[in-house]
């Protein structure tokens, strides 16, 4: 190959020689392809994962499509947003065919039930409870209104290069858990997100952004709302600069939420980034566990084949394409329903033991 042309054009030769119908001038496509693969280009890394996906190329070793979901993974997090959708679509349509192997078709009409057969019903509010959660059944739709109050905690607000902006990325990211889901044997329901701003004393979710003025202020938040076991867990992820939900000493809906948000970007201007992270933080704040391996919080992780209705969204290596576990994925039926049974149980959802105990979730191996 010759260096003096950029991967960029190597790559888009490619694509045009892809499109000949000769073989040869097509195969010799698939070499530049892979040549500005080498060569890191994320388009290309994004093209070698639908080509090994499509059956175009066959891995060296490994499953071939479990070595697709490996590219197609890098590829969105080099920041491919083609790569990110296909991943998306992808795992959507495998969690439907295979849903539609273990669930009736027939969709269940009236008020919300469980598994058993028991109504559903939730009403959680009031003064000491940071999200509100209230489930209704109005005109033959079963809706879920979460309400919640967010107050913002800063030191130094010079750091951000716009605030306002900043601000709108977490709430944004908070909002994603909106839409249309079914849960509880193929039942419909609404999940609407209200998010508001008032400058409360009580009843907030609170969201500390994570820079080097703050961390003091953090330390004596997690120490006031810490448990001894908690504080060894969470002191080191504010010197480590992570993302993390503080949820009071244990979960519930009435204990404290505070949501610390870092930045790959000195100044806070990595927008769909933050709205990410706000997505999967805000459902800790929410009940749930985390579903990623994580060997210095001892989670094990969940291995593909756990829980059949979490396999259509796996990837590779007990990483799955879902919120909880990569805060770019999706949020599932699965995640809604663990939401709705932590906020009638007033219990902590969990998708895998960790050192704290606990037991799994029920909604867990149940289908959607
Ligand atoms: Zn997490």
């Amino acid at each position: 190959m010759n260096d003096s042309l950029s991967p960029g054009a190597y790559r888009e030769a490619g694509k045009a020689l892809l499109r000949c119908s000769d073989p040869e001038l097509r195969s010799e496509g698939i070499k530049n392809i892979l040549y500005a693969y080498s060569k890191n280009d994320v388009e290309a890394i994004y093209l070698v994962g639908e080509l090994l996906l499509c059956g175009f190329i066959k891995p060296i070793e490994g499953d071939p499509e479990e070595q697709a979901m490996k590219v197609l993974c890098r590829a969105a997090r080099c920041g491919s947003l083609q790569a990110r959708s296909l991943l998306n679509a992808y795992s959507n349509a495998r969690y439907t065919a295979n849903l539609d192997k273990h669930v009736s078709a027939q969709v269940r009409q009236g008020p919300l039930v469980d598994f058993d057969g028991t109504p559903v019903s939730i009403s959680r509010k009031g003064l000491f409870t940071p999200v509100d959660a209230v489930l209704s059944y109005e005109n033959g739709v079963n809706c879920l209104t979460l309400n919640v109050n967010v107050v913002f905690m800063y030191g130094d607000k010079s750091v951000f290069s716009d605030i306002g902006k900043f601000e709108n990325a977490v709430l944004s990211g908070m909002k994603e858990w909106e839409g249309e889901y079914r849960v509880f044997n193929n039942q419909e329901i609404k999940v609407a997100v209200n998010v508001t701003t008032e400058n409360r004393l009580f009843d907030n979710v609170y969201i500390l952004p994570l820079y080097d003025d703050m961390k003091d202020l953090m330390g004596k938040i997690v120490n006031a709302v810490g448990t001894k076991e908690a504080k060894k867990r969470i002191n080191p992820m504010i010197f480590d600069s992570r993302s993390f939900a503080a949820i009071g000493r244990k979960w519930s809906v009435h204990s404290r939420k505070f949501i610390f948000i870092k930045s790959d970007s000195s100044t806070f201007d990595d927008y769909e980034e933050l709205k990410d992270v706000a997505k999967h933080e805000f459902g800790h704040a929410l009940g749930l566990g985390d579903l990623y391996e994580d060997a210095s919080d001892q989670l094990k992780g969940v291995e593909k084949g756990t829980y059949y209705e979490l396999d259509g969204y796996y990837l590779s290596d007990k990483f799955y394409n879902l919120v909880m576990c990569d805060h770019h994925g999706p949020v599932s039926n699965n995640d809604i329903e663990m939401v709705l049974l932590a906020f009638r149980e007033n219990k902590m959802q969990k998708y895998q033991p960790d050192k704290f105990k606990g037991s799994i979730s029920s909604a867990l191996g149940r289908g959607n």
